[in-house]
């Protein structure tokens, strides 16, 4: 299978075995391997084998093959890890806290008090807002 690659892309290095990485599993789309940065031990990366930056652009077939590979490592997150929780977190885009534009699902452990702030409170919208943006939306699909 061939995969769109970028020379100047690091998680495309590790793919192909030119950067080394704590490689957790690997099928013919995906890989997974440990966040060099972990926001909590056992942080880790499912990763596309193509390089496609972010969701809107990765092929529909790929991004399930991504989310299938981050299951697995968030099952065994879960059974060996124990953690008070898992975020699956995918960002797109540098507004939205992506450093390396390279599809990636982060499957994060949770620890009591851990800080870490992926999570907001609830306030309620202003319904006619969320109305409006609903429908501007379900044109666009
Ligand atoms: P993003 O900020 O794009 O959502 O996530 C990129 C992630 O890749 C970060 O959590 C960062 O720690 C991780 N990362 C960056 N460079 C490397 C690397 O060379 N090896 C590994 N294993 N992870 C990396
Ligand atoms: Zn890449």
């Amino acid at each position: 299978m061939t995969h769109p690659t970028d020379a100047g892309c690091i998680f495309c290095k590790i793919v192909v075995g030119q950067i080394p990485c704590f490689k957790l599993l690997e099928d013919e789309a995906t890989i997974a391997f440990m966040d060099i940065n972990p926001v909590n031990p056992g942080h880790a990366l499912a990763v596309a084998k193509g390089h496609w930056p972010t969701v809107d652009v990765i092929p529909a077939d790929v991004l399930s093959s991504v989310a299938r590979t981050a299951q697995k490592v968030a099952k065994a997150v879960v059974k060996e890890l124990k953690p008070v929780g898992v975020n699956l977190l995918q960002a797109n885009g540098e507004g939205a806290g992506q450093s390396v534009p390279h599809l990636h699902i982060h499957v994060m452990p949770r620890r009591e008090g851990d800080g870490v702030a992926l999570n907001w409170g609830y306030k309620p919208g202003d319904k006619a807002e969320i109305e409006a943006i609903y429908k501007r939306l379900k044109a666009a699909l």
